[in-house]
């Protein structure tokens, strides 16, 4: 008993490495230093990724596309860290990541999307260039690619090194994390909170994690429904665990600014994933302490 005690609260314990993970997508490089044959190359190395790896990549994409009939767009098909260490990427993605190193590139995105907004600006019948709006475009357009950085990110950076071996195997909750997401329908925010909780197989995960998972999929287009499913999976592929429980709770602006809801009320949605689902005690366990 002791030892075990003494054991549990000796040395901190080494991360798994992303091998030991087994996320899909590519494995990390090995002995990267030695020889210039070719290598495989992880998400976080884009900023160094040539201009032929990303255009072999793209037809990795295209194929993998036409011979899966996966769509591109985020979904929850296919695995949670496709090749390459993606989450769920948008067609886009992968030119959003090259811009990283080709700020040319960049501006040019940002220029076109500020005459985009202009356009918008005109059309609802305002005069773009009056005094209050002198660099709103501008504005909205570096906005909106903050609002949607969740594209460049993925599972593997995130987790990395924030994985450990633990026998614990009782639920762990994390509540009330702030989400901020946009409505893929109408391009306005829905915010509000996600909880999560997993049942350990094993393995356990630094707890600020969950709530960067539940940031790099907010951070997109989304539908509340997969937003809650994307974050369930997710940990479900990270950490094998018994079973998955996430749940959100929001107010989408599109709604309750155009009056079809009063305001204050809240959409839930909820995804169950393993012993979460099958068993009911333990779900009810689960929304017991969410209601505390
Ligand atoms: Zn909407």
């Amino acid at each position: 008993m002791r030892a075990a005690i003494r054991a549990s609260m000796s040395l901190r314990k080494e991360p798994l490495s992303l091998e030991e993970l087994q996320i899909s997508g590519t494995s990390p490089p090995e002995q990267a230093d030695e020889t210039d044959a070719p290598q495989e190359k992880s998400a976080r190395q884009y900023e160094e990724v040539a201009d032929e790896d990303i255009e072999d990549i793209e037809l990795k994409v295209a194929a993998r596309d036409a011979r899966d009939e996966a769509p591109l767009t985020p979904g929850t098909s296919t695995p949670t860290a496709d090749f390459e260490g993606l989450s769920w990427p948008s067609v886009g993605t992968l030119d959003r990541l090259r811009e990283r190193s080709h700020p040319e590139d960049a501006e040019a995105r940002l220029q076109k999307l500020s005459g985009a907004v202009r356009t918008i600006l005109e059309c609802i019948g305002e005069d773009p260039d009056r005094e209050g709006l002198h660099g709103t475009p501008e504005r909205y357009a570096k906005a909106m690619m903050f609002f949607t950085k969740g594209y460049e990110e993925n599972l593997r950076d995130i987790v990395n090194n924030a994985v450990f071996h633990e026998d614990h195997d009782e639920l762990v909750i994390v509540k009330d994390i702030d989400v901020y997401s946009l409505c893929e329908h109408h391009l306005v925010p829905f915010t509000g909170k996600m909880h999560i909780g997993y049942i350990p197989s094993r393995r356990v995960i630094g707890l600020s994690k969950l709530a960067r998972i539940a940031e790099m999929f907010s951070r997109r287009l989304q539908v509340q429904e997969r937003l809650t499913k994307q974050v369930a999976l997710a940990l479900s592929e990270v950490l094998k665990p018994q079973g998955v429980a996430v749940v959100m709770e929001s107010s989408h602006l599109c709604m309750v600014m155009r009056g079809v809801q009063k305001s204050g009320a809240t959409t839930t949605t909820s995804c169950m994933l393993g012993a979460m689902r099958k068993r009911a005690k333990t779900r009810e366990e689960f929304l017991s302490l969410l209601r505390r």
